[in-house]
């Protein structure tokens, strides 16, 4: 990895303070600091014969319902001519998912979005059905961007805009409060990559596959007071470490310019305490993970705890930031994107570097200041006072580091008869081959020591293979036997999901279990995990599979 640049965000301390104090807590009252719900929230104004979404003629009283969403975005669309309106999928229940295509000249499809040369930005939110403060915000930012005249509709020169504003409406109608997973009680932010529900399949495959934005943004419900928005960007040793670069040093920083300037604040997701800050999952399942993994920009927002119309602003500004820095560094981002998609390839195409089969999330470099907020929340008992403290000089937990390393192949091989696995590769868009005649070809495989079922969230048993030794054999590999290059632009997810040591492979997630062998006493060779990796480039014959 290149070493990372100092952040202008992070301020450093000097090594004999922080001797002296390690963590210092200073008591902030006296400070001028926001606290939720206490930001004076005003809108901008509605234009003759625009729709207001049933949370703003309610007062913000109650959220707006899936129906009401719906006859927004249609009333929406009826007075605009800089918006399409349009079903990505269906839901479990048989719910439409609705997603806007915003942009000037109005497209329709990506191919006519890339041929305008400018970014691409997805928003979406309510990927957890209880989690429903910042789609209130993003619906309300879909008026002023299909709203001429609008500072939001300027934009619209210089990016096109997919907003998709409630990713799992079964959850939201599930109950009163909403519920975490789908109908099926399943969360559909840890389904990324194993792509099981139809959701979630039609998210990644008809909006982040087909359009391939530059840069989406998932809104989400928690975090930590004082804060008005939590942030957090891809965080993963295999993605390129540029695109998360990119949100600490500029994107994140923008955010909270537009937030400060309305007397609210931004900081990381999710939460700490007075040594350091930690920031959630590593996981590629993960929404802002896949997105650093297929080579875009991945940015999850939270709303900690304040009131629906405070949040409902807070998200406002943050989709709305995004938007404005977007458009105000578009060579800049795009150029970064498109840099990360060439090396993806490149690095397969002459196989260098390494995949990270395993990592941990380490100190950032630099120390880093932050609020904490004790007593006052939901689920403390009332009366309980409320303490602010600064933390300063604290750890930031967010530096990936890999803890284990395997090469990256040319290309790996799977049996022709692991169709379920290739299925699923082929969900995502990735590149696979078959060999359309046998082969006799040097590989480098695992052995297995030993084979475990374990439960994993919302999954009853996955596979976890333990690898013994890395071996070098000459092997035959018949007609109809899987190939897939990692030179393609999808080889980093591709790499990850075919490594059979990471959390989110097609063994782990039991698309090969009928393969693994099982080692016993008394074998003379350990058996090999059924994907072999081809270290070489190497010519072969072989055709596409699919169309
Ligand atoms: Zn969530």
């Amino acid at each position: 990895m290149k070493p990372r640049p100092v952040s202008h965000r992070m301020t450093p301390i000097l090594p004999s303070w922080r001797s002296l104090f390690p963590v210092a807590l200073v008591a902030v009252a006296s400070l001028v600091l926001p606290r939720p719900g206490q930001a004076q929230v005003r809108w901008e104004a509605v234009a003759d014969g625009y729709p207001r979404t049933a949370a703003e003629a309610n007062g913000f009283s109650a959220h707006t319902r899936h129906a009401e969403m719906w006859s927004y975005l249609e009333a929406l669309r009826a007075m605009s001519a800089d918006m399409r309106l349009g079903v990505y999928g269906e839901t479990r229940q048989g719910r439409q998912l609705p997603y806007a295509i915003f942009s000037k000249p109005l497209v329709s499809e990506p191919w006519e979005a890339m041929a305008l040369d400018r970014p691409i930005v997805l928003l979406a939110a309510n990927v957890h059905g209880g989690e429903r403060t910042f789609r209130e915000g993003l619906m309300i930012l879909m008026r002023d961007l299909a709203t001429p005249g609008t500072p939001a509709n300027a934009l619209l020169d210089r990016v096109t805009v997919l907003v998709a504003p409630q990713i799992n409406p079964d959850g939201f109608e599930a109950s009163a409060g909403g519920q975490r997973g789908n109908a099926w009680g399943i969360d559909l932010n840890r389904d990324y990559v194993k792509l099981e529900h139809p959701t979630i399949q039609g998210y990644v495959q008809n909006l982040i596959g087909r359009w391939r934005p530059h840069l989406f943004v998932d809104g989400h419900n928690g975090g930590a007071r004082p804060y008005n928005l939590n942030y957090q960007c891809t965080s993963h040793y295999d993605a390129a470490i540029e695109l998360t670069l990119i949100c600490d040093d500029e994107i994140f920083p923008a955010i909270d310019a537009r937030l400060g300037g309305e007397g609210m604040s931004a900081w990381y997701y999710q939460r700490g305490d007075e040594q350091e800050w930690n920031t959630g999952g590593s996981e590629v399942r993960i929404g802002r993970n896949y997105g650093g993994m297929v080579n875009s920009v991945g940015i999850l927002f939270e709303a900690p705890q304040q009131a629906l119309e405070t949040g409902a602003r807070a998200g406002y500004l943050g989709y709305l930031a995004v938007l404005e820095w977007v458009v105000a560094n578009d060579d800049h981002l795009v150029g970064t994107v498109e840099a990360a998609r060439a090396e993806t390839v490149a690095m397969g195409a002459a196989p260098r570097g390494q995949i990270a089969v395993e990592m941990e999330y380490a100190a950032e470099d630099e120390p880093v200041d932050y609020l904490l907020v004790r007593g006052g929340g939901f689920n403390d008992p009332p009366g309980t006072p409320v303490d602010t403290v600064h933390v300063t000089g604290a750890r930031l937990m967010k530096k990936p580091v890999a803890t284990r390393l395997r090469d990256r192949p040319w290309a790996y091989l799977l049996p022709r008869d692991a169709e379920d696995a290739v299925a699923l590769l082929r969900r995502h868009g990735i590149t696979v081959e078959q060999l359309t005649a046998p082969a006799s070809l040097e590989v480098q495989a695992y052995t297995v020591s030993g084979v475990q079922h374990e439960e994993q969230y919302n999954h009853v048993a996955v596979t976890r293979i333990q690898v013994g030794e890395v071996v070098d054999r000459t092997m035959d590999f018949p007609v109809g036997t899987y190939l897939v290059p990692t030179a393609q632009y999808l080889g980093r997810l591709a790499a990850h999901m075919l490594e059979v040591e990471t959390q989110d492979n097609v063994v782990y997630w039991n698309r090969m279990d009928a393969w693994v062998p099982r080692p016993t006493a008394g074998d003379s060779e350990a058996p090999l995990a059924p994907i072999y990796k081809l270290m070489t480039p190497t010519t072969l014959s072989s055709r596409l599979v699919g169309g």
